[in-house]
């Protein structure tokens, strides 16, 4: 097939890049014909784009033929903000793509357009989501595990073969690279759908026996009901369906929000749903703002759980909305993470992986270093290494598939992160390298974009706000310490307790220290390499319960114990 759009058509849809490397000038308009790599799902999708831009008053043809194409169907839109076209999103409520009567602008994190709508629901729409979720519960938990287990491996499967434009939305609707939307972002999504398919035909109950009494006892466990799920945008696709699986794999439905600032791959997720069986109503997916729509999940009667990724005000606010209904909750918060290099650390590992512990994801990672404590007899070299390293991670257009590091998640945020350095110069803090010392270069469509260098801080005090509060971006601390109580007790001095890494060659101080560290996870001679059977999270005011196998399995349902009197 042959497709001739105007360059603003063509800019607007969703698989723009992929088809400007295909594309032809032909004077005001571009031939583009579709890869033959492009799934049924792709041609779906850009054909319902371009035919909205017909109906939008657009020029476009078909096949070289100027031809009016009927009006969209419902899940795929495009609308006109002065001269772009935008992608607009709509709820998925009941199995259908539902339109809001608002919207608020999505931005492209690597340009600063705005190239997307996303629904600004609000009560209204929850209502609409809790009756769906309502009716579908009875039906959908009586399936057995295996039979929804087979439904959630569908669905694997089906995201995975969407891996690549799942990837190319991911990056483009949260200013990632591809290569980490490509390689951990989607196969991760994909992978929490397979684990919990897996997971949930495993679960066993307790029984014990009470002879002098005669009675048997032994505990059950059922779905909660409807699960309030709410997750951010620094990973979306990947902490979303780290919610979604395990709560329909445990028999629940669900009412899911995405954060505001990154819903497209859930919006993509929708389209796959009856296609893997999943029936409607079972999960619903509603986009909008935090304080509108996600209190209105939270603060509804008829939804008795709340499973929460996000920032600690925001846990905080959530946990008040909930305390008169006793909700039950599930809150996976920030963190101030601490790397602790001992002496005797392999450097040559501990390097490469503490700056990818640092700046992976913009630094946008609940679990990215930000405070590196070094003993100081090796600490001029580790920061002399570190600081030349830190510059190699090179900072490029997300599209790049050579560049370690893309644009920050918003302007606001660009702006915050960038606060905090200029507070640490103002208490007299060097910046090794980064923001203010070195330059960014980048091509003139992204100049607008909310890009920034990795940067590495020293001489910094512990009381610092850079190293008391979380950053959330490229922005790392380096301080040396003496001993390994020192260290300890430092790095358990924030209220925070996430993640820890060390790194050491002695065996028994790893354990030592591992053991007396705050934090709920503790990683040594490694960062990120996870176990999805054993817990996830963290500790003070990094939150509240555990998700995995087993915990989210617990989340998910309630246990009841039951005396058999014989
Ligand atoms: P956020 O708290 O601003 O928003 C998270 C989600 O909550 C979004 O969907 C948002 O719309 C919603 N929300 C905001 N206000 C709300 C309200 N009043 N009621 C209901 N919902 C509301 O967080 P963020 O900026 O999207 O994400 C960054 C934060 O998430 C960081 O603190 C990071 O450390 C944390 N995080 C933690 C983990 C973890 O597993 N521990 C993983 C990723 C991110």
């Amino acid at each position: 097939m042959l497709l001739s759009l105007s360059h603003e058509v063509l800019e607007s849809v969703t698989y723009a890049p992929i088809l400007f490397t295909q594309s032809l000038e032909t004077g005001t308009f571009l031939s583009v014909r579709p890869p033959p790599t492009f799934t049924d799902w792709q041609m779906r999708t850009l054909e319902l784009e371009v035919r909205t831009g017909l109906t939008q008053g657009r020029e476009v043809c078909r096949e070289n033929q100027r031809e009016q194409l009927p009006r969209r169907k419902a899940g795929v839109v495009s609308t006109m903000a002065g001269t772009k076209a935008l992608l607009t999103l709509e709820n998925f409520i009941n199995g259908e793509f539902v339109p809001c009567n608002s919207y608020l602008d999505s931005y492209d994190p690597s340009t600063g357009d705005v190239y997307c709508r996303v629904p600004n629901s609000g009560k209204e729409e929850i209502e609409a989501a809790v009756e769906a979720a309502r009716a579908a519960f009875p039906g959908w938990s009586a399936r057995s595990p295996q039979e929804r287990s087979q439904v959630l491996h569908r669905l694997a499967d089906l995201l995975e073969q969407s891996l690549e434009e799942l990837a190319q939305a991911e990056s483009r609707d949260q200013g990632k690279t591809i290569t980490l939307a490509r390689t951990m972002d989607i196969p991760r999504s994909v992978q929490n759908f397979r684990f919990f398919a897996s997971s949930i035909l495993h679960h066993t109950s307790e029984c014990t026996q009470m002879d002098h009494v005669g009675c048997l006892h032994y505990t059950v466990r059922a779905p909660v009901g409807i699960a309030g799920l709410i997750s951010p945008w620094n990973l979306p696709l990947y902490l979303l369906t780290w919610k979604v699986a395990p709560a329909i794999a445990a028999g629940n439905t669900v009412i899911a929000k995405p954060s505001e600032l990154t819903s497209v791959t859930a919006w993509m997720m929708c389209k796959l749903l009856e296609r893997a069986g999943v029936p409607p109503g079972v999960v619903n997916i509603v986009f909008g703002t935090g304080p509108r729509v996600g209190e209105a999940l939270v603060s509804h009667p008829e939804v008795p759980l709340i499973s929460f990724t996000g920032s600690q005000p925001t846990a905080e606010r959530i946990t008040q909305l909930s305390a008169p209904h006793c909700k039950k909750l599930s809150l996976e918060l920030g963190g101030k993470n601490p790397a602790i290099i001992f002496e005797d650390a392999n450097l040559e590992e501990c390097i490469p992986t503490t700056v990818k512990s640092s700046f992976a994801n913009q630094g946008e990672i609940c679990l990215c270093t930000s405070r590196i404590f070094v003993q100081k007899s090796i600490y001029s070299e580790f920061l002399e290494k570190f600081v030349e390293a830190t510059r190699m991670w090179k900072v490029g257009v997300p599209s790049d598939p050579s560049a370690s590091m893309g644009a920050l998640i918003s302007k606001a945020h660009l702006e915050k992160v960038r606060s905090y350095i200029t507070k640490a110069r103002t208490e007299g803090a060097r910046i090794l390298c980064g923001e203010g010392v070195d330059t960014l270069s980048l091509p003139p469509r992204n100049q607008a974009g909310y890009f920034m260098l990795p940067t590495v801080i020293t001489d910094i005090k512990d009381d610092s706000c850079c190293m008391k509060e979380e950053i959330f971006g490229p922005v790392t601390c380096v301080v040396p310490f003496d001993s390994e109580e020192e260290v300890i007790q430092r790095a358990n001095s924030v209220k925070y307790g996430l993640a820890a890494t060390v790194w050491s060659s002695n065996v028994g101080r790893i354990h030592r220290v591992a053991k007396k560290l705050q934090s709920g996870l503790v990683w040594t001679n490694c960062w990120l390499i996870r176990e999805l059977n054993l817990p996830f999270g963290g500790m003070k005011s990094s939150g509240v319960g555990r998700e995995g196998a087993k915990d989210s399995y617990e989340f998910f349902t309630e246990i009841k114990t039951i005396t058999i009197k014989h």
